[in-house]
């Protein structure tokens, strides 16, 4: 799939360090998930290059750091430019190596970029304040400075979002950046960094680490323990996020953690059931059921549990599955045989403990599991705690709200949730109840560059896009002047 790119230059089997394509002793096999063909060979790059990235990180900055705001915007918005101009390139590496459909790739394109676009824009108003003195013969102001070297350490899922969520504010507030990919997605950041060189960052600004599983664990060291990487961002698992918090101890690291989730969605009787069940399509089976906002619990009120569940398995039964390549494909490939493997547990397990198969439950070919509901879920069964991370709709029956609400935030996680109601105390009764960082109510889709993303209990630390996504990036600094 990768002979059609129609800027061949956009598929890189060399690493991108100070502003040069590096190469490495050994390298490690990018495959396509579908068919596990190899797609290209990529450097495995180990401890001793990372610190290489963070020195050279670290020598770009004070230039960096000392343009103007507009001067970084200006670079920043080249690269927008040049990331949409290149949608249908990156859209296919992505579906090569990720597997998601086409279409959802190409509309990944587009999200990735719109954090470059907003954060060039916020860099531009990170205001600092004066505060009324205490004192006549002081004044009291507030700067808003880089915070330094950042790392980002990023997964699989969204090969270009996660990176750009992350980087585009720490570029724009005026750090360097030295990003490590996820092993199974290096080609969609490979691709980022030639667009980043062709946007003009200076060399050091914009590093981008390829690794295989052990070597990433190796990197992820190096930049934990460096004193001069100040700010680490992760997206991943909620038990690496736990690692890489401990290992960033020692240096007292800023962190942003943005963990798994157990999304649940909430369907009350007063709903509209037809526009919960395009809702529940949206929010549980893009990417395959792969993202950390993806709905792994479904709570239907009596009163509609048999038509929700009939309506929604009919609508899943004419979910188009097949390779991601193929058009008009609704659901692809899983990731790899680990998810698979996990999807079929949960599944098994449910049945085994008197889940009713609505429809799927099983593995078409390759990793290409049927999009799957099952009705009649219950609390002991495995995917009311845990994570699936696949194409599966467990759904449970409740009665009162305030059940569905005990329910819903009976879990360590805290992320992504949802519910479906025309009721509008309960909306807001609802909406401040759910102990999670977002709440769509009736819809599905809620993720874009200008709202706060992010989770609350172990789902992570601090809040990525909105004008809030930046503060990671800035120290406050109190200057106090005196004698006046
Ligand atoms: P997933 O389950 O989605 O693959 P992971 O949390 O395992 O999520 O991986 C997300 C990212 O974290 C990837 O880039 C991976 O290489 C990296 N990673 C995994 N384990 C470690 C570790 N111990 N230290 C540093 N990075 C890690």
């Amino acid at each position: 799939p990768l002979n059609e790119l129609r800027d061949p230059a956009l598929l890189k089997n060399q690493a991108y360090v100070d502003g040069a394509w590096v190469d490495a002793a050994s390298h490690f096999a990018v495959n396509d998930p579908a068919t596990g063909q190899t797609l290209a060979q990529v450097p495995n790059l180990d401890g001793a290059a990372a610190e290489a990235a963070i020195a050279a990180a670290n020598q770009a900055w004070p230039a960096w750091r000392d343009k103007t705001a507009k001067e970084r915007a200006a670079v920043l918005l080249r690269w927008h430019r040049l990331i949409l101009d290149h949608t249908e390139d990156l859209a296919r590496l992505m579906t090569a190596e990720q597997g998601k459909p086409l279409g959802e790739a190409r509309g990944e394109v587009a999200y990735a970029a719109s954090f470059v676009d907003w954060f060039a824009e916020e860099g531009r108003r990170v205001y600092g304040e004066t505060i009324p003195t205490h004192d006549r013969s002081k004044r009291l102001m507030v700067l808003k400075q880089p915070i330094g070297v950042c790392a980002a350490i990023t997964p699989w899922n969204f090969p270009l979002a996660m990176i750009t969520r992350k980087v585009a504010p720490a570029l724009a507030a005026g750090c360097p950046v030295v990003i490590k990919p996820a092993e199974q997605t290096p080609l969609s950041a490979l691709a980022l960094a030639e667009l980043a060189a062709r946007a003009g960052f200076p060399a050091g600004i914009f590093n981008v680490l390829t690794a295989d599983g052990a070597n990433s664990i190796a990197i992820g060291k190096v930049l934990c323990d460096s004193p001069v990487v100040r700010h680490l961002s992760f997206t991943g698992s909620t038990e690496v996020g736990r690692i890489l918090m401990r290992q960033c101890a020692p240096s007292i690291k800023k962190l942003s953690l943005e963990l798994g989730g157990n999304a649940p969605f909430i369907v009350f009787n007063d709903a509209d059931v037809d526009a919960a069940v395009e809702g529940a399509l949206a929010a549980k089976y893009r990417n395959a059921g792969q993202t950390c906002v993806c709905v792994n619990r479904f709570y239907v009120q009596d009163g509609v549990y048999e038509t929700f569940v009939t309506r929604l398995a009919q609508k899943v039964a004419a979910l188009k599955v097949g390779n991601g390549f193929e058009p008009e494909v609704q659901v692809a490939t899983l990731i790899d045989d680990q998810a698979v493997a996990k999807v079929a547990e949960h599944v098994q397990d449910a049945l085994a403990k008197g889940g009713r198969l609505l429809t799927g439950g099983e593995l078409l070919k390759g990793r290409l599991y049927a999009p799957t509901v099952i009705a009649d879920a219950t609390p002991d069964m495995r995917c009311a705690r845990e994570e699936t991370f696949g194409p599966v709709a467990p759904v449970f029956r409740f009665h009162t709200e305030a059940e569905a609400i005990a329910l819903a935030n009976d879990t360590e996680f805290g992320l992504a949730s949802y519910f479906y109601s025309r009721d509008m105390g309960r909306i807001f009764r609802v909406g401040e109840a759910l102990e999670y960082g977002m709440v769509g109510v009736n819809t599905g889709l809620i993720s874009t560059a200008e709202a706060p993303f992010g989770g609350v209990k172990q789902s992570g630390l601090g809040r990525e896009g909105s004008h809030h996504g930046i503060d990671d990036y800035l120290e406050v600094k109190y200057l106090c002047l005196g004698g006046i």
